[in-house]
């Protein structure tokens, strides 16, 4: 590394290094990440198998959601299912094999669907 100095394009002024680097504002006026329209979009529903017991799990994956109405539609789908589920990893995971129903709760809501995998 050499000492000699860089061109100095930014000010030390405090809000300009706050800037928000995709917009270039501050404060950031980039548009919320918003969910992509559920007819837009093709959830793919697919059964595994976790831990020793091979317990399964239906995991539905590749939605375009925010973090919020992910989960907000996790809990639909565990109601609709009567089990319990979480949020992995931005998939969607339902405890047992549900794997039309969830297809048939997706579908209500204007999702495709598809089942991927065994
Ligand atoms: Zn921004």
């Amino acid at each position: 590394m050499s000492n000699k100095k860089r061109n100095v394009v930014y000010s030390t002024d405090s809000a300009f290094e706050k800037r928000c680097p995709r917009c270039g504002s501050y404060p950031c006026r980039c548009p919320k990440p918003k969910s992509v329209p559920p007819a837009e979009q093709t959830a793919c529903i697919r059964r595994e198998k976790k831990g020793r017991g091979g317990k399964q799990v239906t995991v539905i994956m590749e939605l375009q959601l925010t973090p919020d109405d992910l989960k907000a539609l996790g809990k639909t789908l565990k109601q609709k299912c009567g089990t319990g589920g979480a949020i992995k990893e931005g998939n969607i995971e339902i405890q047992g094999d549900h794997r039309e129903k969830i297809a048939e709760e997706l579908q209500k809501l204007g999702y495709k669907t598809k089942f991927v995998g065994g």
